[in-house]
């Protein structure tokens, strides 16, 4: 396991695997073949860490995406013929070389993302379980419903959409592009990818396991670029039925128009602002060390991060005192260092918008308590301290807003109607968390609540077959199970008649 390696080692495998991507600029992967940009155009992609710039990076356009959507509908028809066991075995493979090359991921990811150790080193071996568990689902992906009726037998077969594009964010984009490519591939369809240009690396390592497994040229093809010109493209595109987005709300209604008109199918997993409701019946240890984990670990940069504590008023103050304890103990360190919990935020831009909360906080009239900096953090990095919002109210920005970083905004409430009152009052519905012994009020309170996923007397524990996905302003679709399949494919009805039903005669 790469989280039982020291520092040192961590620090002397980042002198192993970063440089070869100082060497030359990041490429895309079309059809198979490693290119520059068709316009020779590059960013930089800068280290979170100190602000070094890690490497230059192929910045793809419309001319790339189209070279890329027309090798993905050429593999298409190779890949949807391959034999549903024959995709198990080779999915198989992709986690066998990712669990082989699980500590390279996860240093990488560190460097790129500012994501510690700690998270990310189970970041690359859960991408390696979503590959294994789509792989076993690849020979029965077609499968349908008998559904007879009086005169026919009816059945249903599933049949890969097509070339489908998928864009994912920077938070932990390894793990999260695994989630949606596994499933493209085990249905059968091509994947032109285009990751988040804040944090490009890991999509390479990724796309090396994917044709060293032996899957053919232009099943799986990565084109980088900024949204507004590779992302755009890609979902404008008439060769890509589908795009699995995963990333703010605002992007997601800008997809959705960019695709109206090619009828794109989309499926989105957006933002959050996700409640925690603490009852005072609560096991309150538990509890607390949930709502600890769930908003400062994965440096809060974490869709489904408990970003709203709601506690009952009798315990409020003691609560958050303990919150308040616990956090300033939360190490801010190196990401490769293993006893760091919190890292770099991703982007001086993602730094400064997290910073500007707790001077907004202050000016609604809330109360800001800081935790403990990182006292060697690097100049020119994204650093911050963890911090907790005591004293808010519904109505401000910092209980409404998604903070995205190490802060957590703790809210009062009185009794079961008011606390599901509060949960509810939010354009975002992904997750929410509560906490209580009354099994009676566990089960009201989780049907009341309007979000996507609900955990009782738990932190998120993702279990693969279960639907993951949100209401509201967090999303449209469900991922995991059987539901991955239904974005994938298309269904279709046969009717076969039994020769015993009546056909009108016309024109006699
Ligand atoms: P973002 O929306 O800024 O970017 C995500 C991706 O979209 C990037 O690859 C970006 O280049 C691309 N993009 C931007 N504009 C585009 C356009 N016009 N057309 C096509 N593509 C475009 O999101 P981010 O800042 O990278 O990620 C953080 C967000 O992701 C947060 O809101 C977080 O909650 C969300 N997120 C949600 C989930 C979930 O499962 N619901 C998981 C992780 C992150």
């Amino acid at each position: 396991m790469a989280s039982a390696l020291t520092y040192e080692e961590n620090l002397a495998a980042a002198g192993r695997y970063l440089p070869r991507f100082a060497a030359e600029p990041l490429p895309l992967l079309i059809g198979g073949e490693l290119v520059m940009s068709a316009s020779g155009a590059t960013f930089d992609n800068c280290s979170p860490i100190d602000g070094s710039c890690l490497v230059e990076v192929a910045a793809g356009d419309a001319a790339d995406i189209d070279h890329a959507a027309t090798a993905a509908a050429e593999a298409f028809c190779v890949w949807r013929a391959t034999p549903g066991a024959e995709r198990q075995r080779l999915l198989h493979r992709v986690a066998d070389i990712i669990e082989e090359r699980a500590h390279q991921i996860a240093v990488t990811e560190c460097c790129d993302t500012g994501q510690t150790m700690r998270f990310m080193s189970s970041a690359a071996l859960r991408g390696a379980e979503n590959f294994r568990f789509f792989a076993d689902r690849a020979p029965g992906a077609a499968d349908g419903q008998s559904l007879p009726s009086a005169h026919h037998v009816n059945y249903t077969t599933r049949h890969p959409i097509g070339p489908v594009g998928v864009i994912t964010p920077w938070n932990t984009p390894f793990m999260l592009s695994t989630w949606k490519i596994a499933p493209a591939l085990a249905a059968g369809c091509t994947v032109v990818h285009k990751p988040a240009e804040w944090s490009p690396l890991t999509a390479n390592l990724l796309a090396e396991a994917v044709s060293d497994a032996g899957l053919p040229p232009g099943v799986l093809n990565v084109v980088h670029g900024l949204g507004e010109t590779a992302g755009r493209a890609l979902t404008e595109h008439p060769d890509i039925k589908a795009i699995a987005f995963v990333g703010e709300s605002a992007t997601g209604s800008a997809i959705q128009a960019q695709g109206a008109s090619t009828l794109k199918r989309v499926h989105f997993e957006l933002g959050g602002k996700n409640p925690v409701i603490v009852f005072d019946d609560a096991q309150l240890d538990r509890a607390l060390d949930a709502v600890v984990f769930m908003i400062y670990s994965l440096n809060g940069e974490r869709c489904t991060s408990s970003s709203r504590l709601l506690v009952q008023e009798s315990i409020y103050d003691e609560f958050c005192a303990r919150v308040a304890e616990k956090m300033r103990a939360v190490p801010v360190g190196h990401p490769l260092d293993p006893t760091a919990v919190i890292g770099p935020l991703i982007h001086p831009r993602h730094c400064e918008k997290v910073r500007s909360y707790m001077e907004l906080a202050r000016s609604e009239g809330a109360t800001v308590v800081e935790g403990t900096p990182f006292a060697e953090a690097p100049e020119q990095g994204n650093w911050v301290a963890p911090a907790l919002l005591t004293g808010a109210a519904p109505h401000m920005r910092i209980a409404r807003e998604e903070i995205f970083g190490p802060v957590l905004t703790a809210l009062a409430f009185s009794d079961e109607a008011d606390a599901i009152e509060v949960a509810n009052d939010t354009d975002y519905g992904l997750a929410a968390y509560l906490w209580t012994s009354d099994v009676g009020r566990a089960h009201r309170v989780a049907h009341a609540l309007d979000a996507g996923m609900i955990w009782v007397n738990s932190q998120n524990v993702r279990h693969l077959p279960t639907p993951f996905g949100g209401t509201k302003a967090s999303g449209i679709g469900r991922d995991g199970g059987d539901w991955s399949f239904d974005f994938y494919m298309e269904t279709k009805n046969i009717s076969v008649a039994l020769d015993t039903h009546h056909i009108p005669n016309l024109g006699v």
